[in-house]
């Protein structure tokens, strides 16, 4: 059976000029780029092709990119790079509404006697920038606030946010991972200081990342070992993963305005659809501050879980909360944070869209969900009221 995936923000496919790019290096061009041999040599030359491909991407130059293993990697090292550098500096600013990567590590940190402030959001997804700027004191350390939420797909206003993370003179990091190939990021347009970005969200291969560290910003490495990147991120390079995704950065770029027209609008008739044949259906999050390819729409009355299992047996993959926390029956922390009620947290699928969705992959969700809906509420008492009022 054909698989509708619309599963994107959690992983996406990797595509085949990315694939054709990686082959090689698994076969016969396995040098190590370190070495000092011509066999070896070549095999370095390509990497710098990838950093040249992923610089582009975001209008960076070739040396302000670092290869990691992954976002997770990015964000833990930008982080712990600031506190390091400034270890006079004990204070960290974020949102309550971070991917994992960020908000974990910074519990971890506030264990260890740092202070952190969480900042929360408004019923939208939205931050309150004077907040954001009556939090930053002498002792914050940086600022790290993502660019585009992964749950919700809300953009956060980074010019704005930049703005005052520079007028207080603050480093400012931003998990990048959504953003970077679904919308425009020019890191010369804006003050940012550090971006952390992951091949596996943009049709490269998992286990691959880049941190983006601006020119003159200081630095202090998290992996430490050998003189790879510079001495910047210690450890043999993953020259498969590093150099498709190099490619799958070109094809990003490439792709972005299909990104925000064509993806975008088939993400508004899914959006659409539902909203029309599914009583009590309602969107979380900024609709006017979106990713093109996100929607996260809660189905009061009825188990998100439930309705996972049921698209499921159509080969239809969507995601309620975000795929690291699913397995876990713990309420979306980013739908909490916003304020929406328990009932329709529960309730939350989230659809992400890619370039490789089709027209007929919309079609077959708007097809099979209004009765998978209306048999899952039939299930619930209260759901049974919500179908009779419509
Ligand atoms: N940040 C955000 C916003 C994400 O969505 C994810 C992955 O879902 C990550 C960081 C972690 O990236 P990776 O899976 O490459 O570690």
């Amino acid at each position: 059976m054909r698989v509708v995936y619309l599963d994107n923000n959690a992983t996406t496919m990797v595509a085949d000029e990315v694939r054709e790019e990686m082959l090689p290096y698994f076969s016969t061009l396995y040098g190590n780029p370190s070495s000092m041999h011509t066999f070896g040599g070549q095999v370095h030359r390509k990497i710098e092709v990838a950093r040249e491909q992923v610089a582009w991407l975001i209008n960076a130059e070739p040396e302000e990119i670092i290869f990691t293993s992954c976002g997770t990697e990015s964000d833990n090292t930008a982080i712990m790079s600031a506190l390091m550098s400034r270890p006079e500096k004990r204070h960290i600013i974020t949102t309550r509404v971070e991917h994992p990567a960020v908000l974990n590590f910074c519990k971890t940190i506030a264990r260890r006697g740092y202070r952190v402030t969480f900042l929360p959001v408004d019923k939208h997804g939205r931050l309150n920038l004077e907040e954001l700027e009556a939090s930053i004191t002498d002792d914050t350390a940086v600022v790290s606030i993502m660019y585009a939420n992964n749950e919700s797909g809300v953009i956060f206003p980074l010019e704005e946010i930049t703005a005052i993370a520079k007028s207080k003179g603050v480093p400012f990091h931003t998990d990048g991972v959504q953003a970077v190939g679904k919308i425009p990021v020019d890191v010369k347009r804006l003050p940012i200081d550090m971006i952390s970005i992951s091949g596996h969200k943009i049709h490269a291969s998992k286990g691959v990342g880049a941190l983006f560290i601006k020119k003159g910003t200081r630095f202090t490495p998290y992996i430490i070992g050998g003189h790879q990147e510079k001495g910047r991120r210690g450890g043999t390079e993953n020259v498969a993963s590093i150099i498709g995704f190099g490619k799958a950065c070109e094809l990003a770029k490439h792709h972005l305005p299909f990104e925000n027209t064509k993806v975008k609008e088939l993400r508004d008739r899914l959006e659409q659809g539902l909203l029309d044949t599914c009583p009590s259906a309602r969107i979380n999050g900024d609709i006017d501050n979106r990713l093109p390819n996100t929607t996260n729409i809660s189905f009061e009355y009825v188990e998100g879980e439930a309705i996972l299992l049921r698209l499921n047996e159509y080969n239809i993959c969507a995601s309620s909360g975000s795929a690291c926390t699913s397995g876990s029956l713990e309420p979306s922390h980013v739908l909490r944070s916003m304020g929406v009620p328990f009932t329709s947290i529960h309730g939350s699928v989230r659809f992400s869209l890619s370039r490789y969705t089709t027209d007929e992959d919309i079609d077959c969700v708007l097809e099979k969900m209004p009765p998978i809906i209306n048999e899952l509420r039939e299930l619930s008492p209260y759901g049974r009221e919500v179908k009779e009022v419509k």
